[in-house]
């Protein structure tokens, strides 16, 4: 069997190993990539890119080619009993990218996947990383492509491989949190009635649970609800034409202590996933992929832990307990959303702080950014 060699490995051509491929190979440092599924995703999954992703995305030209592709949500509605209660202004973020961009994932994927190959990188696609081990001289992968195996050695693994990331189990690094029972629900839907802005993601609060639904342009969009059975807990005003997505999901909270091991390193959900609150996985994990870029280029990687651990720890908290204060709402979060909020948000220092939680600006900005 012949062996291969290459000094960077990245397991895994989702958002967060496609965001090491590019960043890695536009500070120097080319990159092998590999994927076990045939094609990039069809399905629409996380939507929300934040500003951060944006600033992200500049140096390597990918940021205006999201943006022409992507729906600008310019404000959140939160609603109950039929009357909006608070209305959060994107536009009033201290920030230029004063929007959220909704995009699928799947056109996300596809831009990165472009950008790659005009860097001359191509992705291995339907190569598994199967085993992993550490030896002296860097660590020896056997990967499965298509019938054939094959081996490669590498200096630096980065296990961008998912939720149930080989790279971390091959490690033996524990992925410690909780699961929750309960089922939500999402489908991606064609609308013929709503009476909503589709620059305004809107959250209504019914007694059944939240539902959300974010536009992904003009009549279709995303609609999240904590209830099973969603299409009979539809916000008011609403109606659908068709659904072209469904699918549903528990919520997991989970992070790795340590997101490296040696020279092996673990990015996005592999090293974290939580609840789906505020649209910040995807970007929390290709600020992981960038920042790993960055450190590698630097020979600084010992510092990739501390640098995102507290980070992904925030995210994690600040998701769980937005979800349990709108899954159960109680009587001091209803004079909150009534009372409270409205006049606090007109306070701009106020105003620009929950705007920060919201779109993912609540975290310090990479030192090179
Ligand atoms: C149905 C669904 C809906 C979602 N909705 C949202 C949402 O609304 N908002 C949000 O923020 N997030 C959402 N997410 C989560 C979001 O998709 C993830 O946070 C994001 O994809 C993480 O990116 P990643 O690159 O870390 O991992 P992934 O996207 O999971 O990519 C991992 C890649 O690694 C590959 N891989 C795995 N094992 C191996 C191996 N052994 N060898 C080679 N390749 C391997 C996989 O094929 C995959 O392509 C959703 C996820 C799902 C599944």
């Amino acid at each position: 069997m012949s062996v291969q060699s290459t000094p960077y490995l990245i397991v895994g051509a989702g958002p967060v190993g496609l965001t090491t491929a590019i960043e890695l190979n536009r500070r120097g440092l080319t990159p092998l990539i590999i994927d076990n599924d045939d094609i990039p995703t069809s399905e629409s999954r996380a939507l929300a890119i934040h500003a951060r992703t944006l600033d992200i995305f500049e140096p390597s030209g990918i940021t205006g080619r999201l943006i022409q592709a992507g729906n600008k949500i310019n404000g959140i509605l939160i609603r109950k009993n039929q009357r909006t209660r608070l209305h959060l202004n994107l536009n009033d973020l201290p920030h230029h990218y004063n929007f959220i961009l909704a995009l699928a994932q799947s056109r996300t994927e596809e831009i990165l996947i472009d950008a790659l190959k005009e860097q001359d990188i191509n992705i291995n696609w339907h190569t598994s990383l199967t085993t992993l081990k550490n030896t002296p001289s860097g660590f020896l992968c056997n990967l499965q492509e298509k019938e054939h195996k094959k081996q490669i050695t590498t200096k630096i693994i980065v296990g961008a491989d998912g939720a149930h990331s080989t790279v971390r189990k091959a490690l033996d690094i524990p992925f410690d949190g909780e699961s929750i029972d309960d089922q939500w629900s999402l489908a991606d839907i064609e609308l013929s009635n709503w009476p909503h802005p589709f620059d305004q993601a809107v959250l209504t609060l019914t007694s059944q649970g939240p539902v959300a639904f974010f536009p992904l342009g003009k009549n279709h969009g995303r609609l999240v609800s904590s209830h099973k059975d969603m299409l009979n807990n539809l916000p008011e005003g609403m109606k659908i034409k068709e659904i072209t997505w469904q699918s549903s999901f528990k919520i997991s909270y989970r992070q790795v202590l340590n997101y490296q091991q040696g020279n092996a390193f673990l990015a996005g959900d592999a090293a974290h996933i939580h609840s789906p609150a505020g649209g910040r996985g995807m970007n929390l994990g290709i600020e992981d992929g960038a920042t790993l870029a960055y450190l590698l280029s630097k020979e600084r990687q010992d510092k990739y832990t501390q640098m995102r651990h507290p980070i992904g720890k925030q995210v994690l908290q600040f998701t769980q307990q937005q979800t349990k204060q709108i899954t159960s709402p109680n009587f001091a979060f209803d004079f909150m959303l009534n009372y409270v909020a409205p006049l606090a948000l007109k306070i701009p220092s106020i105003r620009s702080k929950a705007l920060a939680h919201m779109t993912g600006l609540d975290t310090p900005k990479p030192e090179w950014l």
